[in-house]
């Protein structure tokens, strides 16, 4: 089976084309200049045809940030790209090919359950932890929707009630911790204390090579990461009962810097965790995750 897999983001459209498990081509164009419906579709249908040539597709699948109606395959909400909203790409796209469509961050997650760190186990929870923080749930071995397509908003689970302000407007979100916007704010009010040492272009990249270099400071700042992550992580491995949790997104190229903080707070907190059959690792596929996980939405209609 032959794939088009598309991952769109707020600044970059990325595609493959992938034929049983094997990625042939790779590319990617700027969603920067796309105005409207129309243009996307074309822009989609140009993709489609320059990559497949005369030898044809059995289908074309994509990951959004947002919420999608995978059933019908319309774009519900776009936070990145907000004029989709309303666009139905399977009747767009009918006359090319079969059109799967997901939320990113469910496509990603079927990407590293079928090819990647999943292992194929049949409870596995990929999280994303990258700008947003985000999830897809393999519960019993399938895709968790959810009855509205919300299932899986693992950034916006509450580690303190009387918290601070995510931008979804309400207080305390895991993500409003650890998301790659607001957790460098943090560690340049944190290093403004150190006065010797500041970080004032903190980025989650630049506090990573501040730690891999011994800068102190930054190495804490990660344990904190890994704590605010773990209390999160309490409350999934609580709901799902996982085999394996997944980390994947930028920040988890970090994973060693966080990790043992990360696994201390688990052991205080979860109940019964020296006893479970839970591994909780880095994913594989970094960013062609999403191309894995569109053949493995297109190929097994999950
Ligand atoms: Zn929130």
């Amino acid at each position: 089976m032959k794939v088009i897999a598309f991952d769109v983001g707020g600044t970059n459209i990325e595609f493959g084309v992938i034929e049983d498990g094997n990625i042939l081509k790779k590319g990617e164009t700027s969603a920067k200049g796309i105005q409207n419906q129309e243009s996307f579709v074309s822009i989609l249908k140009n993709i489609v045809n320059a990559a497949i040539g005369d030898r044809g597709i059995d289908a074309i699948s994509m990951g959004i940030a947002g919420l999608v109606n995978s059933d019908t395959g319309e774009i519900l909400f776009s936070p990145n790209l907000p004029f989709l909203n309303g666009l139905n790409l399977k009747k767009a796209l009918e006359n090319v090919a079969d059109f799967y469509i997901d939320n990113d961050a469910n496509v990603y997650a079927l990407g590293e359950w079928q090819f990647g760190a999943g292992m194929k186990k049949d409870n596995v929870v990929v999280l994303t932890l990258g700008t947003g923080v985000g999830a897809g749930i393999i519960a019993n071995g399938r895709l968790l929707r959810g009855a509205n397509y919300y299932a899986g908003e693992a950034g916006h689970i509450v580690i303190d009630f009387e918290g601070q302000i995510c931008r979804c407007g309400q207080r305390g979100c895991i993500e409003s911790y650890i998301g790659g916007d607001y957790f460098p704010e943090f560690a340049r009010y944190y290093y403004r204390r150190q006065i010797q040492n500041l970080c004032e272009e903190c980025t989650m990249l630049e506090l990573s090579k501040r730690a891999k270099g011994g800068d102190i400071e930054a190495m804490y700042l990660f344990e904190v990461y890994g704590k605010y992550l773990a209390v999160g992580l309490v409350n999934i491995i609580h709901l799902l009962d996982p085999e394996i949790v997944v980390l994947g997104g930028g920040i988890a190229e970090s994973f060693e810097l966080f990790k043992e903080s990360m696994t201390n707070e688990l052991k205080k907190r979860v109940i019964g965790f020296e006893r479970r059959n839970l591994k909780i690792t880095r994913g594989k596929l970094g960013k062609e995750a999403g191309i894995y996980g569109g053949f493995v939405l297109a190929k097994e209609k999950v």
